[in-house]
């Protein structure tokens, strides 16, 4: 099956010419995206360098939240803010299972972290094995997967997982949702590297990135950052 959808996506992105999925105009350089819309996606121009969240002095580098209590992970890079018409690429790959809004987020993912210091190793946010099963497939693991290859990194998906099948987290409270996930995440990585980056779909509250970095930085990985398509701000 894996095979047949390999060979579908070569034949798609060589021989059918790239049309942008938010507006149908021919697409712009390979991309299933426009011109135009490409420059309306909407970034975040002073993030926080821990949370990512946007800045209001420029001059700046951490807001009073991350100077206060830093989170558990050292950076967070997002290439977006998550917004329209961001959010709905998001929500295509995870909940309609559209492959090309994946593919064009990892393509932009691609460029956004071309040029940034490389991790050891990149870590797909692991899915519980029965929301594995409800869902068929890790929208993280999809955008990690193209995002390792372009970049010439290895990618792990073994040595994590996730223990505990957690609550869908989108309408507890921030509390709620350290409580609902402590010790969801088991890692057991023999000589861990020194710095691996988490790759996820979006950060919100940072919950649950937060705790699969407290569950790499106890197995002694030294530097954990967290790349994310899309910021909730
Ligand atoms: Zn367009
Ligand atoms: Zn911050």
């Amino acid at each position: 099956m894996r095979g047949i959808l390999q060979v579908y996506n070569w034949l798609q992105f060589n021989l059918i010419p790239p049309v942008c999925l938010l507006c149908g105009d021919p697409g712009h350089e390979h991309l299933d995206l426009c011109r135009g819309c490409l420059s309306d996606l909407p970034t975040i121009a002073h993030p926080c360098l821990s949370c990512g969240r946007p800045l209001q002095h420029p001059a700046t580098i951490r807001c009073g939240a991350c100077q206060r209590k830093p989170p558990p992970f050292d950076r967070c890079r997002s290439a977006f803010a998550y917004g329209p018409p961001v959010d709905w690429l998001v929500q295509a790959l995870k909940f309609h299972q559209q492959f090309t809004a994946g593919r064009l987020l990892s393509t932009l993912l691609v460029q956004r972290f071309a040029d940034v210091p490389a991790p050891d190793y990149l870590l797909p946010v692991p899915l519980h094995a029965t929301r594995l099963r409800e869902r068929g497939f890790n929208q993280s693991l999809e955008l990690a997967r193209p995002l390792a290859k372009a970049l010439g990194l290895p990618m792990e998906t073994a040595r994590c997982r996730r223990t505990r099948h957690t609550e869908n987290q989108s309408r507890l409270t921030r509390k709620e949702r350290r409580l609902n996930l402590r010790e969801a995440f088991e890692v057991e990585w023999p000589n861990p590297p020194r710095r691996v980056a988490i790759v996820d779909d979006v950060l919100s509250t940072g919950a649950t990135a937060g705790e699969l970095a407290r569950a790499l930085k106890r197995a002694g990985v030294a530097e954990v950052e967290v790349w994310v398509a899309a910021r909730a701000v």
